[in-house]
């Protein structure tokens, strides 16, 4: 007999694993559990044709997430990478975007299933979505064993859809269909038959697999909103040791055209030094910022495009290139060259 596929799964925390404060009160605050007490809810994975080896970092709920926590998820698949099919990290919902985005960048040359999910309901609860999404992220984990085909990306499954990971933005704060896919289509679909998109599944890396273990952390995420003061965007721009933010401004890269607030973006592109990054406020669509004049004069002053890319891609892909040491120049241009699938290559400037 042959030896079972081995899939790694990494749990982190997050609402699939969490249970009730106090166990006697249903409507005590969720807190996460630690995974022993959650073994007899996911006995249904023995019956799965797998071997599956389970890590338990501290679990947590995700937006106490940070960076040092992808960064270790990235160590321990590597140090796991030669001997598993796949792996599978349990990954809250609030952040999981971002983590997606983070392992996406963090794995270089990746050439297995990395698949993040987690649920809105606990696993614990008689009615949830965390069975269906654990045993799918598990199947797809180890695709040879149910006659898939390999989707060697990091992707995000919930809800009958895989995601490009770092194409996927959390749009429900409760519904089971929480994520969607921005300006890509899902990578596969499982809503009765398996369906899965294999023009838009990225190649295995023919290179070397190995990590990046840095992603900066002084960086800044922002809304422009009307009203929004030069005072406001300068005091951002100077906080100390910021090296670059991530500009979420309205439809296609639009933003005020009046001088003091151009005056700012200047000061913070040419006497700062910063990188600054365009992305829209859409959810789809991206940003095109010489359609109006209200986008092109940001172009003018030295913001780059980011196409697009999400808000959380974006961030997550400027702590990467930023970690890499890269000079503004560098950063800049790659900021706006593909480099896992995260951002179309057309027409944008
Ligand atoms: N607050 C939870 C978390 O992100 C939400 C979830 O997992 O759905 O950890």
């Amino acid at each position: 007999m042959s030896a079972k596929a081995k899939v790694f799964i990494i749990y982190t925390g997050g609402t699939l694993g969490m249970m009730h404060r106090d166990a006697n009160d249903s409507c005590s605050p969720l807190a996460p559990a630690r995974w022993e007490r959650l073994k007899k809810f996911v006995s249904f994975l023995k019956r799965l044709p797998v071997e599956t080896v389970l890590y338990e970092m501290d679990p947590m709920d995700s937006s106490d997430i940070n960076p040092d926590c992808w960064i270790d998820i990235a160590r321990v698949i590597r140090d796991n990478y030669n001997d598993y099919s796949g792996f599978v990290v349990l990954h809250g919902t609030d952040t999981m975007a971002y983590g997606a985005a983070a392992l996406s960048f963090l794995l270089e040359n990746l050439g297995k299933p990395v698949i993040i999910t987690g649920s809105q309901i606990p696993i614990s609860e008689v009615r949830n979505d965390a069975m269906q999404n654990l045993a799918s992220a598990i199947m797809f984990a180890v695709p040879y064993t149910f006659g898939l085909p390999i989707i060697p990306e990091v992707s995000i499954f919930f809800n009958n859809k895989l995601l490009r990971g770092n194409r996927a933005k959390k749009i429900d704060s409760c519904g089971y269909a929480g994520f969607v896919s921005c300006n890509y289509p899902v990578l596969a679909d499982t809503a009765g038959n398996i369906f899965i998109n294999e023009r838009f599944v990225r190649k295995p890396a023919e290179k070397d697999f190995f990590i990046s273990e840095k992603l900066e952390k002084e960086v800044f995420l922002f809304d422009i909103f009307p009203g929004i003061t030069p005072e406001v965007i300068r005091y951002i721009f100077n906080i100390p040791n910021l090296k670059g933010a991530v500009l979420k401004t309205y439809g296609a890269g639009n933003a005020p055209t009046n001088e003091s607030f151009l005056k700012e973006i200047e000061f913070a592109v040419n006497k700062k030094n910063l990188v600054i990054v365009n992305v829209t406020q859409c959810i789809y669509g991206g940003i095109k910022p010489s359609r109006y004049n209200a986008g092109a004069k940001l172009l003018s002053r030295g913001v780059i495009s980011g196409a697009d890319m999400t808000s959380e891609a974006a961030l997550i892909k400027l702590m990467f290139l930023l970690g890499k040491g890269y000079e503004v120049e560098t950063t800049k241009r790659l900021m706006q060259k593909n480099l896992r699938g995260e951002i179309s290559a057309g027409d944008y400037p």
